[in-house]
C-alpha cells in the first residue's frame, strides 16, 4: 500500500504569537513539520523549541483513548473505561440531578484558552442553557487585572498594533515581561530587531536579569510585586517635569487635575524605598520613555499576577497615554496572553460577568439579541469567579463542575486548598488529553482530540484570527471538545440549540452573534491562512491599529484614573523574609500538561531549581546544587539551588510549571479577582 502524504497548514499550540507551519501527516500520522514560507508572516519560517516540539505529545502512551469512570478514590487516579453512551448519560443524568436539587447555581464550568473560539463559544452556551454564568477560564489567572485595568483607561484590552510597528519604536519597555522566554519568536523576530538593527533604546523591568534583560539598556530590579511604585513614581516624574504630550491629553483624554494631584507624593525617591529600585534609576527611565517620540511598552505577568495588578495595569496605561503613544506607526501598548487562543477564548464570553463579545452581562441591548438568536434566556445573576469557585465547593455551595481542557489542580493558587476542594466536590467531569492532576479527582474522565487533530480558529495575541486544521487523526476514541459538549447538550435535551456539525457551522454563528468577528467567516479564514485583525466587522476590513480615531471608552477618552499605591497580597516580614516569585522556562508550557510529555523538552528542561542571589547563599551557607527547603505560610518545597547573581538579593525565584503553586496565596485583586501568583513571602534553608 503506497503512504498517503499531506501537508496541512497549523497553528501553533502553545503560545500567543500564532506562528504557522505545515505538519506532514502520513496515513494519518503527524511525522514531521515544515516551515510554512507562504502564509506565516509573523515568524518567517523560524519556531522556538516548543513549536519544533510541538506534536511530540500527540502519540504519547498517556494519551486518553476511552471514556472513564472513577473507581478509586478521589486523586488516587483508578479508573474503569465505559463506553461514550454510558459516559455522557451519566454525565446528564448527574448535572440535572445538582440543578434539580440545588439550583444552577451549583454547577459550574471552565473553558480553556487552548481549545478553539468555537469549542469555548460552545461550552460558555451550554453553561447558560443550564441557567448558570458559572463560567470561567484561566485568564482570570493571568490577564484579568489587564483586561480591567486597560478596559477602565482605554475601553479596550488588546494589543494596539501590529507586531511589525515595534521596528519603527524608538523605546521599547518590558514590563514582567521576558519574551526571550515566553514568546521567543516575537522576541527573535521583532524585538531583537528592532534593539540590534533599529537602535531602539531597551528598558526592562524584572526582579530577575532575565535573557531579554540582558539587551536592556536601562533595567529597574523592583522587588515583586511593587512595580506599582515604580509607575506611580514614573508618571510623576512625566507629570511634574511637565514631559507629556499637552495637546494629546487636552483632546483624547481627561482626568489630568486628580491623578497630579495623586501622583504628587509618589516620588522616585518614596518609590525607591518600596520597591528597592533607585531614585535616579526610575527618573532616568521616565525622561527616556516620556522623550522618545515613539514607544512600545509590552507587560505580562509580571504586572498582571498580582493582588494589585489592575492598579499597575492602570498606572502603566496611564503613562503611555499622557505620552501621546496611541494611534500611530511606532507604538504599541499591550499585555500578553500566555497561550495560544487567550484572547479568543475571553472574546467567546467564557467570563461570569461578560456576554459573547466581552459585552458586560447587564448589556440588556446585546443580551436580548443574544438571547433571540439562541432561543432561550441567559441567566440574569453573575457567575463566580475562578478561585472564588474553590471556597464555594468547601463552603457547599458549588456541587458540580465540568472542566474542559485546563488542569486548576495545578493552576491554582494555594494548591493545598484547592485540592481539598477536588476532594470534596460532589461531581467533577474533565475532558482532556491526558490523565492531568485534576482528572484524577474526576468522577468521569472524557478522552479529547489534541489541538492538532482538529479544524478550530485561534486569535493570537496580536488580534489575529487564524484558522488551523486537522492534521492528524486522534487516537482510539477520542473527539473533539465540540463533538463531545454537543453530545452532552443532546443529552441534556438542548438539541435543538446545539445543532452543529462541524466547527465551520459554529463559526457562522460566531460570526453571527460576536460583532467584532461578524467578518472572520470560514471561508475568509480558509482562503486567507495569514488570517485578518479583529475587529473584523464585514469580510473586507480588519483593524491593524486601535483608537486612531478615539479610544473605546464610552465618550471616546482616555480615562486618566487616579491609582494610590496597595502592597502586593503578601510581603516579607521577619518570620518569612524572602520574597518568592516565579518565572517560565522557554521550553515548558504552563502546568506541563503537554510539555512534560514532550522528549526533547523534558530531556532539556527536566526539572525546576530555585535561584538565589550569591549574596544571599554565601549568608545561609547554600552552595550551587544543595537541596534547599523553600517554606511559605501554606507548603514547603524541597528544590535544587542554583546560586547567581542574575536575581536581586532578598529574592528567590522558581519556574512555574510543577509544584509552584503550593506555596502561592489567594488573596485577590480587588477589581478583578486575579490571585497573587507572582509573590509572596518565604523562608529558606539548607536540607
Ligand atoms: Fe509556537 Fe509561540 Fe514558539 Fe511561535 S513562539 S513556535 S507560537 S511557542
Amino acid at each position: 500500500m503506497g503512504m498517503a502524504e499531506k501537508r496541512i497548514s497549523v497553528v501553533c499550540p502553545w503560545c500567543s504569537v500564532g506562528c504557522r507551519f505545515y505538519i506532514v501527516n502520513v496515513n494519518g500520522y503527524p511525522k514531521k513539520i515544515e516551515f510554512d514560507y507562504d502564509h506565516d508572516i509573523r515568524n518567517h519560517g523560524k519556531l522556538c523549541p516548543k513549536g519544533v516540539a510541538a506534536f511530540q505529545h500527540l502519540r504519547h502512551p498517556d494519551r486518553l483513548k476511552k471514556p472513564l469512570k472513577r473507581v478509586g478514590e478521589r486523586g488516587e487516579g483508578k479508573f474503569k473505561e465505559i463506553s461514550w453512551e454510558e459516559a455522557i448519560k451519566e454525565i446528564a443524568q448527574k448535572l440535572s440531578e445538582i440543578k434539580e436539587k440545588y439550583g444552577s447555581e451549583a454547577l459550574a464550568f471552565l473553558g480553556s484558552e487552548r481549545c478553539s473560539i468555537e469549542e469555548n463559544y460552545v461550552l460558555q452556551k451550554l453553561a447558560r442553557a443550564l441557567g448558570t454564568n458559572n463560567i470561567e477560564y484561566v485568564c482570570r489567572m493571568c490577564q484579568s487585572t489587564a483586561v480591567a485595568g486597560k478596559g477602565m483607561v482605554l475601553g479596550h484590552p488588546g494589543l494596539t498594533n501590529p507586531f511589525e510597528d515595534i521596528l519603527k519604536a524608538k523605546v521599547i519597555v518590558l514590563w514582567g515581561y521576558n519574551p526571550a522566554a515566553t514568546n521567543p519568536v516575537f522576541f527573535g523576530q521583532y524585538i531583537e530587531k528592532a534593539i540590534l538593527d533599529n537602535n531602539a533604546t531597551l528598558i526592562v523591568v524584572d526582579p530577575r536579569k532575565t535573557k531579554t534583560a540582558k539587551y536592556a539598556d536601562i533595567h529597574l530590579q523592583p522587588y515583586p510585586g511593587t512595580d506599582l511604585a515604580i509607575a506611580l513614581a514614573m508618571l510623576n516624574v512625566i507629570i511634574t517635569e511637565e514631559l507629556y504630550d499637552k495637546d494629546f491629553v487636552a483632546e483624547r483624554a481627561e482626568g489630568l487635575e486628580e491623578l497630579a494631584k495623586t501622583v504628587e507624593k509618589y516620588t522616585p525617591e518614596w518609590a525607591e524605598k518600596v520597591s528597592g529600585v533607585p531614585a535616579e534609576l526610575i527618573r532616568k527611565a521616565a525622561i527616556t520613555f516620556a522623550t522618545a517620540g515613539t514607544a512600545a511598552l509590552l507587560t505580562n505577568e509580571g504586572v498582571n499576577q498580582h493582588a494589585n495588578g489592575t492598579r499597575t495595569v492602570m498606572a502603566i496605561t496611564e503613562m503611555m497615554v499622557l505620552c501621546g503613544y496611541f494611534g500611530k506607526e511606532g507604538v504599541m501598548s499591550g499585555a500578553i496572553p500566555g497561550a495560544h487562543n487567550g484572547m479568543g477564548a475571553g472574546l467567546m464570553g467564557i467570563g461570569p460577568h461578560e456576554l459573547p463579545g466581552r459585552f458586560p452581562l447587564h448589556a440588556e441591548e446585546h443580551k436580548r439579541r443574544i438571547e433571540e438568536a439562541w432561543g432561550f434566556k441567559i441567566p440574569e445573576k453573575p457567575g463566580i469567579t475562578y478561585v472564588e469557585m474553590i471556597d464555594a465547593i468547601l463552603e457547599g455551595k458549588l456541587k458540580a463542575l465540568y472542566v474542559m481542557g485546563t488542569n486548576p489542580a495545578k493552576a491554582l493558587p494555594n494548591l493545598k486548598k484547592a485540592e481539598e476542594a477536588f476532594k470534596n466536590i460532589e461531581f467533577l467531569v474533565v475532558q482532556d488529553i491526558f490523565l492531568t492532576e485534576t482528572a484524577k479527582y474526576a468522577d468521569i474522565v472524557l478522552p479529547a482530540a489534541a489541538w492538532f487533530e482538529k479544524d478550530g480558529t485561534a486569535i493570537s495575541f496580536e488580534r489575529r484570527v487564524q484558522r488551523s486544521f486537522k492534521a492528524a487523526d486522534a487516537p482510539g476514541e477520542a473527539k473533539p471538545d465540540w463533538e463531545i459538549l454537543v453530545m452532552l447538550a443532546k443529552e441534556l435535551g438542548f438539541g435543538e440549540y446545539f445543532n452543529y456539525s462541524d466547527a465551520d457551522d459554529i463559526l457562522r454563528e460566531i460570526n453571527r452573534i460576536i460583532p467584532p468577528l461578524a467578518g472572520a467567516t470560514p471561508e475568509r479564514l480558509k482562503k486567507n491562512l495569514k488570517g485578518c485583525m479583529i475587529p473584523c466587522p464585514d469580510e473586507n476590513t480588519e483593524v491593524p491599529r486601535l483608537f486612531v480615531q478615539g479610544f473605546l471608552t464610552p465618550n471616546g477618552k482616555a480615562q486618566l484614573i487616579p491609582v494610590e499605591y496597595k502592597e502586593p497580597g503578601e510581603v516579607p516580614d521577619e518570620e518569612y523574609p524572602f520574597w518568592l516569585t516565579n518565572y517560565r522556562f522557554v521550553g515548558h508550557f504552563h502546568t506541563g500538561t503537554m510539555s512534560h510529555r514532550s522528549k526533547s523538552l523534558s530531556k532539556r528542561w527536566p526539572e525546576e531549581y530555585i535561584e538565589i542571589n550569591e549574596n544571599d547563599a554565601k549568608r545561609l551557607g547554600i552552595k550551587d546544587g544543595d537541596l534547599v527547603r523553600v517554606e511559605t505560610r501554606r507548603a514547603a518545597l524541597v528544590l535544587r539551588a542554583k546560586v547567581t547573581p542574575h536575581i536581586r538579593e532578598g529574592v528567590v525565584a522558581a519556574p512555574w510549571h510543577w509544584d509552584f503553586n503550593y506555596l502561592t496565596t489567594d488573596v485577590l485583586d480587588e477589581y478583578a479577582k486575579m490571585p497573587e501568583l507572582k509573590t509572596a513571602a518565604c523562608r529558606i534553608s539548607k536540607v
